[in-house]
């Protein structure tokens, strides 16, 4: 018997099942939704293209290449359109952007000078001699200074985990950057001859995103699976019975069983832990720890005359101390129709807007109007936009991105090691080492490849 049976059609679960039917293997994929995609969601409503999801992806993954190659869907891609380079942070209340080289390093206003006197010590601070997980913040603490943290890293942060860098893992979440002061003993110096070091033609860091959306890659696989894509079916337990898998779902209330003896399970944590307790308790404990956050968007569409200030960026991120100094509600927004064609109707300027994440785990609790408020109070504090929306969207999302927290790669690697007793049952999905989009196509490309070929 040659057939897996995965479990999950987000973009992971989909990546490892594209792969394994190209390589020749008997896959059906079982998506809960009716839907293929899970955090990517794109939709089109009065003109306007709304990303209730990921907006975009780091243009830095061969892997993500590959398929797009594969699905024939290679020149749908767009890239940032120019003349957004700056990302702005917010400090004392006004937008500035983020330096991008060592000559803006030195004349920036971010930050102070003794802040920018610590920055240039770091070369000089001695590696982590401790022995337990270092949070993100005690890290960059240690190694660049406190304004470093405040006005960087922890908007970078909220860009990416929309998480609290006091409880985040710096092994885990930036492992790149924890690894440059294990081998070069400082973040400076390793980005200076590591840069060297690196081989291959070099990529440049631009975002991606397609013509119709990041909708595009979970469509296009979704159709090439055909009928082995099972929608609106919902998988409740795994169970093991001598080499075996029984697979149990449920779709439209009635209950079936699937025998295989290879499973690969894609879907969130939470859910996963569920789906395994009859197998593995320990495994399904560990995946119950993995902690999520909630983000509500309030996506708006306002006149281009309503906006006076040039808008001349990707959008501008709000730094935690700025929000407790100034009672902001946003982590950030998104310019959306100005980063990438096509989002928006030719008058109009689209802004997606996050709120919520770990400073705010009870946004959900707001209502729509409050929602609306919080939003427009601050783009009217930070951009001087002092007309209504003309189009305004609320978008949910009550279990949005995994939190990698301190022991993080503890508990993933107990889980990893209970599994080697598990043949034939693997598990896939943003929790586990990568929460972007192109990461997770990049891991569910590895995994196919390690079931297709025994390795
Ligand atoms: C608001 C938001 C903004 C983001 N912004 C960005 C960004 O700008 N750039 C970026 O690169 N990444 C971003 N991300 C992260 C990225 O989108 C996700 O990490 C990634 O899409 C997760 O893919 P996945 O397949 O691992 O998981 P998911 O997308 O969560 O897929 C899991 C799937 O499993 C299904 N499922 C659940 N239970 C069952 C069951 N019992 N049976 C069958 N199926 C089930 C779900 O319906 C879902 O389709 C963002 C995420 C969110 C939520």
């Amino acid at each position: 018997m040659n057939k897996v049976l995965i479990i999950g059609g987000g973009i992971s679960g989909l990546t490892v099942a594209y792969w394994l039917q190209k390589n020749g293997l008997d896959v059906t994929l079982f998506e809960k939704d009716m839907r293929p995609g899970g955090s990517i969601r794109t939709e089109k409503e009065e003109g306007y293209l709304i990303e209730c999801g990921p907006n975009s992806t780091l243009d830095i993954y061969k892997e993500v290449d590959d398929l797009c190659n594969e699905l024939g869907i290679i020149n749908e891609k767009i890239f940032t359109n120019s003349g957004t380079k700056n990302r702005y942070v917010i400090r004392d209340g006004r937008l500035r952007p983020l330096p991008t080289g060592p000559f803006q390093f030195l004349t920036t206003d971010l930050w102070s000078i003794k802040g920018k006197i610590r920055l240039f010590g770091e070369p000089f601070v001695s590696k982590y001699s401790g022995t337990s997980d270092e949070s993100i913040a005690d890290f960059v603490r240690r190694r660049a200074g406190q304004e470093f943290l405040d006005y960087a890293i922890d908007p970078f942060v909220t860009g990416v985990f929309a998480g609290d860098p006091t409880r985040l893992s710096i092994k885990s979440c930036f492992p790149k950057m924890y690894s440059l002061e294990k081998e070069y003993g400082s973040l400076v110096k390793g980005a200076m001859f590591g840069r060297k070091k690196k081989e291959g033609p070099k990529r440049k860091m631009r975002l991606v995103s397609f013509r119709d959306g990041l909708q595009t890659i979970p469509d296009t696989i979704s159709k090439a699976l055909g009928d082995r894509f099972i929608k609106g079916c919902s998988i409740t337990s795994v169970k093991r019975t001598g080499d075996e898998f029984e697979v149990t779902s449920e779709k439209n209330r009635v209950s079936m069983t699937f025998r295989t003896n290879k499973v690969v399970i894609a879907t969130p944590a939470w859910v996963t832990a569920n789906i395994i307790h009859p197998i593995s308790e320990l495994a399904a404990s560990y995946l119950m720890d993995i902690e999520y956050i909630p983000v509500a968007i309030v996506f708006t569409g306002f006149n281009k005359k309503s906006i006076t200030r040039n808008l001349d960026g990707f959008g501008f991120l709000i730094p935690s101390k700025e929000s407790k100094l100034r009672g902001y509600n946003l982590l950030g927004s998104i310019w959306s129709s100005v980063i990438f064609q096509g989002r928006a109707p030719e008058d109009m300027v689209a802004f997606t807007n996050m709120l919520g994440g770990a400073r705010d785990t009870e946004i959900l609790e707001y209502k729509d109007p409050e929602l609306i408020d919080m939003t427009l109070k601050d783009l009217k504090n930070i951009l001087n936009i002092e007309d209504k929306p003309e189009f305004i969207r609320i978008i949910r999302q009550p279990r949005a991105i995994p939190q990698y927290t301190l022991g993080h790669q503890e508990r993933i690697n107990t889980i990893k090691m209970e599994l080697i007793n598990i043949p034939g049952l693997y598990l896939a999905g943003n929790y586990i080492n990568g929460v972007s989009v192109g990461h997770c196509i990049a891991e569910a490309t590895k995994l196919a490849k390690k079931i297709s070929t025994g390795y």
